[in-house]
């Protein structure tokens, strides 16, 4: 079972890449990705993504700037397929613990699921200041997407944070250094660390291929590869 934990749908001129639903589907079909969560700005348009794709699972993008966030949060989250939010305080401009984040965190806490947070960019996204939103919500899980990116300090300021909290996990799409899989794994346990793709801003096999050799154990690679995200957003 190989779960992507972190996927986009959508165009995305800035980047000069797009994705729909079914070229999603052909991307997953070549990497061997059985199912994954997909977002996007656009909650209406994954809504349609993952009942058109019936194979994958979805995050609601929750911009704390939206009006009606919570409420909408709230509704999507009641469906099966929905199984947490995504996050990303650098492109909608907010600090991780300004307190209009805070009810979105309490959603999750009273419905279950958890938060992907885009980390690694200076100024909103660095590790240690999503750990101030961590510590407020201890029994929410909060996924470090991209494990601190391209840049060493935050990559080891990721882990240290995972290390500091049971209820961060770490999530590889994007993060250049295979050799910081093996030790997140080895410094806060399989379980907590996650594959993730970032399709289609990397490519999905490459970014398989960077943790499959990575010099994980079998039985660590089956963990991180697929167990750990069924386990967390799946329950199973
Ligand atoms: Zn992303």
């Amino acid at each position: 079972m190989v779960f992507d934990a972190h996927m986009h749908v959508g165009d995305f001129p800035m980047f000069g890449v797009s994705l729909d639903g079914p070229g999603l589907q052909t991307a997953m079909d070549e990497a061997g990705v059985d199912d994954g969560v997909v977002f996007h700005p656009d909650n209406d348009l994954v809504a349609r993504t993952v009942s058109e794709l019936g194979s994958v699972h979805a995050l609601f993008w929750a911009n704390p700037r939206i009006d009606n966030v919570v409420a909408e949060c709230s509704r999507l989250l009641d469906r099966e397929e929905f199984v947490g939010v995504k996050l990303h305080p650098l492109l909608d401009g907010y600090h991780p613990n300004d307190p209009a984040v805070h009810p979105i965190m309490e959603v999750l806490r009273d419905q279950g699921g958890a938060a992907l947070i885009h980390c690694g960019h200076p100024i909103f996204t660095l590790p240690w200041s999503i750990e101030e939103l961590v510590v407020e919500f201890p029994d929410v899980p909060v996924i470090l997407g991209h494990m601190g990116h391209g840049n060493i300090i935050y990559i080891n300021a990721a882990i240290d944070v995972a290390e500091r909290n049971a209820n961060v996990y770490l999530e590889t799409s994007g993060m250049p250094m295979h050799t910081k899989i093996v030790e997140a794994v080895h410094r806060v346990g399989r379980e907590r660390v996650l594959f993730g793709s970032d399709a289609p801003f990397h490519d999905m096999m490459v970014e398989l291929l960077k943790v499959r050799r990575s010099g994980l154990s079998d039985d660590d690679l089956e963990w991180v590869e697929g167990r750990s995200a069924e386990q967390l957003f799946l329950g199973r």
